[in-house]
């Protein structure tokens, strides 16, 4: 059940309340990434602290891990992560992806720009797919993944939230070969709605690539079938030009045709000024690993730009980390930049999660801000604000 409870003028931004079976998420919201059932570093009264709302956990993982064994005793992923508030699960979809053609081609899912990801030396593809599904060959073990595969392990997990089978494709594939693998994950979208026999949400996927054809087109197909929601995939850009300028471009596309009042989820994207551009568009949620990833690796966001905290310059640095933030890492702990350098140089585990909890309390906070601005029709002055006060690529 989504409601819609207030709207910008000057954008397609909204805020909702999204209601699952664990509770209600105030939306745009950012969704925190627990690919192995766990958001590193973090228990869970550091996600509640950091504002946490709603997870994703990673199905082809999970299910890499489990066993379909494993799988039949499952406890549920809630009461393996003890998390009693919304979960969702991505379909397994974006490794057919990741171990496939972005393997074989050295690419991410978003190229160009200062995005670009065509840095990786190309690796061997891992998977073949088929009309039926995809096969995965992994570490000399072969498996096999489906639509009806993929629902079936995601109602097991039992998340919330679960999504279509799809096959992303990359922003360097051609438009004949993107065409045909967006046909194909119509039909895999269509066979996820009927394997479905549980009442959790299911979202069914917008693809297309780059290509504004394919990209309305896909999304026409997708907003008629009863989905509960709706997810835009990647690839987002191409081999030239900017990728954000090309994600703006891509949602303005495909949101048009998107049901108003069902609750649209942005895959895989989720950094300061694509949150923005997202919400502009029309999106609800959003999921990107990036903050607490890199939180690991010492990068903090903070009020005026990103900081890589193991830098020398910050060795005798007794500021707070981020001196406006709320997080119980800057208030309660009052934990200085001097302090979080030397966590990180002395490889205390510390270090990351006190790093991870501020990111995430980050990105929390911002889409509540964002709520805030977008009912008090405020959502320019936040932008604006948000971005003058570091260089843009800072937050990029
Ligand atoms: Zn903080």
């Amino acid at each position: 059940m989504f409601t819609i409870t207030a709207r910008d003028e000057k954008t397609q931004a909204r805020t909702g309340i999204l209601e699952t079976p664990h509770g209600t998420v105030e939306t745009p919201a950012f969704v925190a990434v627990g690919t192995h059932a766990r958001v590193r570093t973090l228990a869970t009264p550091d996600l509640v602290a950091a504002k946490t709302q709603l997870i994703i956990a990673n199905t082809y993982h999970l299910w890499r891990t489990l066993g379909d064994e494993g799988l039949k005793t499952y406890q549920g992923l809630h009461a393996a992560m003890q998390w009693p508030y919304s979960l969702m699960t991505d379909s397994g979809g974006f490794q057919v992806f990741s171990l496939g053609i972005a393997r074989e081609q050295g690419v991410g899912k978003v190229a160009g720009g200062a995005h670009t990801e065509l840095s990786r030396m190309p690796e061997k593809n891992l998977v073949r797919i088929t009309e039926d599904g995809v096969h995965f060959f992994e570490d000399d073990h072969e498996c096999y993944l489906d639509a009806e595969t993929s629902i079936r392990i995601q109602q097991q997990l039992g998340a919330d939230i679960i999504l279509a089978f799809d096959e992303p494709t990359s922003p360097l594939h051609d438009i004949a070969y993107t065409r045909c693998a967006m046909e194909r994950t119509h039909r895999w979208e269509a066979r996820s709605l009927a394997a479905r026999s549980s009442t959790q949400l299911l979202y069914g996927i917008v693809q297309g690539g780059p290509f504004e054809e394919l990209r309305r087109e896909s999304a026409h197909a997708i907003a008629g079938m009863p989905f509960d929601g709706f997810a835009v995939g990647g690839a987002f850009g191409n081999s030239f030009g900017s990728a954000r300028i090309h994600m703006k471009k891509e949602l303005s596309w495909v949101s048009p045709f998107l049901p108003e009042n069902k609750p649209r989820h942005l895959l895989g994207i989720g950094l300061v000024e694509d949150l923005f551009d997202g919400v502009a568009a029309g999106m609800d949620t959003f999921d990107c690993v990036v903050p607490t990833r890199e939180a690991r690796h010492g990068s903090i966001w903070t009020r005026a730009g990103r900081l890589d905290i193991k830098r020398g310059r910050y060795v005798n640095d007794t500021s707070i980390v981020d001196p406006e933030c709320g997080c119980p890492v800057c208030t309660l702990q009052r934990t200085t930049k001097a302090e979080l350098y030397a966590l990180f140089h002395e490889k205390n585990e510390e270090a990351g999660r006190r790093a991870s909890l501020h990111n995430l309390f980050f990105f929390n906070n911002l889409m509540e801000e964002i709520r805030r601005a977008v009912r008090e029709k405020k959502l320019d002055e936040l932008k604006a604000r948000y971005l003058s006060r570091s260089a843009a690529s800072s937050f990029s």
